[in-house]
């Protein structure tokens, strides 16, 4: 069966033979709720991550492992077709975002169907895809596929996984991969798959600035006392132009990599639409109208961005007071050869030069990444899509952060491609998340294709 293709015809009638249990599986998944930013979670934390190594071996996983660290724990499986065999490491998260917001239609955590599409908490980002890789990597076992396929589910990527590196580093010996595949992100529209084969780092620090004990009145202190919302609001005009969005730190842009000519043709090649952009996000208007502008702009430049300002009054009418402090919340997000690190030293020499009484808290960070997006793994990805969807994919960078892949990248030394599956529509990190039956048996075919070429390639 190496090298060749499967028979799509076989594919189609295994995945409607189990789509009724892979939607009790994904239901029962996603009615737990996973959440990792909220501690008032963790019993279901570890709940979920027995739940998921249950589900691996009863997939058919030759064994499936939780596996603890000093956060949350990462879940092990594999399907083992032999040591002479290829490997390939299927990444996908088991954690999820909050689910607070008022839009939601119905109770977050309880699974719904409704014409073949599957709602709640965590169904496209990223149970749903995990899932769907899960009964491919069966299919693939029980068909002759000569991959050892291996899964790792995390449990803490929507908080920055923290501890993700100190699992790969613990387990290291027995992680040795000649590939990875990552299901985690978002196609451009539903007629336009995306293989994103660059992320933006991240690196966010909070401002703070304290000039008195108390509010004090700004008729009898006013003109003498200083005005710490009033100074940081200064400081960040002086770190960038908001109209523009352009960065003043000095030494900012020096080690940012430029996309490639390649690389641009392949963004402008995407089929990425402005308008639908606008509207996904609900955006009045932009920096700039330039579709090819707002594509370099998100996918392969780096920002600087204010996220909130707290002190003062923000009651209702207005308190004529002078506050004693304030914060601003404060981020970059970074493109290949930037440092994080670094970064945050030119931020803090900026801020210390502009206002030296000005706190420079910094926060974890995530550094970017860069893969390849040619070579036999692109080639693979591009036609296990075309398989599993009948489209083909755009590649891409994409402008949020992962950042198991960048560990994955330093300590797995083995080529890395994107498959995702979620769509736009699908409410990723929003109210009424969703995922659909169209998205998970086409992927179920795009993997078993994806299985069947990496079987070929050691
Ligand atoms: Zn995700």
């Amino acid at each position: 069966m190496n090298g060749s293709t499967p028979d799509p015809r076989k594919i189609d009638s295994y995945t409607e033979s189990v789509r009724g249990r892979f939607e009790d599986r994904l239901g029962h998944m996603v009615e737990i709720p996973t959440v990792s930013m909220d501690p008032a979670y963790k019993a279901d934390i570890e709940r979920g991550a027995q739940a998921a190594a249950m589900l691996l071996r009863e997939c058919g996983a030759s064994y499936a492992e939780v596996v603890p660290t000093s956060g949350n724990p990462v879940v092990v499986g594999e399907f083992k077709a032999g040591n002479s065999y290829p490997t390939l490491t299927i990444y996908n998260h088991m954690d999820v975002q909050p689910a607070q917001e008022p839009e939601w239609k119905q109770e977050p955590f309880k699974f719904r169907k409704e014409d073949g599409r599957y709602f709640g908490r965590g169904s496209t980002d990223d149970k749903g895809p995990g899932i769907t890789a899960l009964f491919a990597a069966k299919y693939a076992a029980d068909n002759g596929i000569r991959l050892n396929i291996r899964f790792l589910w995390e449990l803490e990527e929507e908080i920055g996984s923290p501890h993700f590196e100190e699992f790969i580093k613990n387990r290291l010996p027995s992680l040795g991969t000649d590939s990875v595949l990552v299901s985690d992100t978002i196609w451009l529209s539903a007629e336009r798959p995306a293989i994103p084969y660059g992320l933006r780092g991240l690196k966010p620090a909070r401002l703070q600035l304290r000039t008195g004990g108390k509010d004090a009145h700004s008729g009898l202190t006013g003109g003498a006392a200083r005005n710490p919302v009033g100074e940081l609001a200064q400081v960040i005009s002086r770190l960038y132009d908001a109209g523009t969005g352009k960065v003043f730190i000095p030494g900012f842009y020096k080690d940012v990599a430029k996309p490639s000519a390649a690389e641009i043709k392949s963004f402008l090649a995407s089929g990425f639409n402005l308008k639908k952009f606008m509207t996904a996000h609900e955006l009045k208007s932009l920096r700039t109208t330039n579709p090819r502008e707002v594509m370099l702009r998100i996918w392969a430049s780096p920002t600087f961005e204010v996220h909130g300002i707290a002190g003062g009054y923000t009651g209702p009418g207005v308190k004529t007071v002078v506050p004693p402090w304030a914060e601003a919340k404060v981020s970059m997000r970074l493109v290949p050869k930037q440092d994080p690190k670094k970064v945050f030293g030119l931020l803090k020499a900026a801020v210390k030069k502009i206002n030296k009484d000005v706190e420079v808290i910094e926060e974890s960070g995530l550094a970017p990444y860069l893969g390849p997006f040619t070579g036999p793994y692109a080639d693979a990805a591009r036609e296990a899509v075309n398989f599993g969807f009948g489209a083909s994919p755009a590649f891409i960078r994409e402008g949020g952060s992962i950042g198991a892949v960048v560990t994955m990248q330093k300590h797995l030394k083995a080529p890395i491609m994107f498959i995702g599956l979620s769509l736009p529509e699908h409410g990723y990190h929003a109210p009424n998340e969703n995922y659909d039956w169209g998205q998970a048996s086409g992927g179920m075919k795009t993997f078993v294709a994806y299985f069947t070429r990496a079987a070929g390639m050691k």
